[in-house]
């Protein structure tokens, strides 16, 4: 989730790439799940998650609203969250042991956790939540090894792309009068960037640069 924060006071002050090391390490969260549990709406989902669950999953994105995803709106654009579900308020994936069930496609974010992304002209850092992961002791781990992600470059440009896209929308509805055209927008982008099926995990980049380039020239950002 996104926030006006000021870093001192969540992080140890600095920021990093994915070059960096980073006091992370959890011991592969043996014997915790707790950033499964109680998240809230913050577990966002960005196109690649839906991408990745849909396919290997073989479901379509509205079997995934049926049964752990869930739609809030931000500053007019609507979006998807993990839902929590249940007494606990926990994760669907988590399973009885405390582990993730889809581990090899979790989401995005929970690949990052405790780390946040700090966005700034045209790109962006990574800096440590201090607060967030109680368990100790940690151990220092490289973030490019943290992330667990296959083409990080790639990735990361797509981070950035989505992210200052989203604003830009965002930015936009804000000065936008009619409901209506609120509306018709948020719908066009869910539509676009969610609904619409993608072919595969690995053509996913592809899929998207093409999706947003029509994006783009339909909200008047090409
Ligand atoms: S809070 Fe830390 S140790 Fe616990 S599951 Fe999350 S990352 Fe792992
Ligand atoms: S997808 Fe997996 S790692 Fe992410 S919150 Fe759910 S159980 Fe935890």
């Amino acid at each position: 989730m996104e926030r006006e924060i000021d870093l001192k006071e969540i992080s140890d002050g600095k920021l990093y790439t994915s070059n960096d090391m980073v006091k992370a390490g959890c011991d592969d969260c043996r014997g915790c799940s707790d950033c499964c549990r109680g998240m809230g709406e913050s577990i966002l989902l960005d196109p690649l998650d839906i991408c990745r669950m849909t396919v290997q999953m073989e479901c379509t994105f509205d079997e995934l609203l049926e049964t752990c995803v869930e739609l809030h709106v931000v500053d007019g654009v609507i979006l998807p969250n993990m839902k929590m579900v249940g007494r606990e308020e926990q994760c669907p994936f988590l399973n009885q042991q405390g582990r993730c069930n889809i581990h090899r496609i979790r989401p995005g974010i929970c690949r990052l956790f405790p780390l946040g992304r700090c966005y700034e002209e045209g790109s962006f850092r990574y800096f440590l939540q201090t607060h967030e992961c109680k368990k100790e002791p940690k151990t220092k781990v490289k973030i490019k090894k943290w992330l667990d992600t296959p083409n990080l470059g790639q990735y990361e440009e797509f981070v950035c792309q989505w992210h200052y896209f989203l604003k830009d929308v965002q930015r936009m509805l804000e000065q936008v009068q009619s409901e209506a055209m609120v509306k018709k927008v948020a719908v066009y982008l869910l539509e676009e960037f969610y609904r619409k099926p993608y072919e595969s995990e690995t053509g996913f980049y592809e899929e998207f640069s093409r999706r947003l380039k029509e994006a783009k020239k339909q909200t008047g950002f090409a």
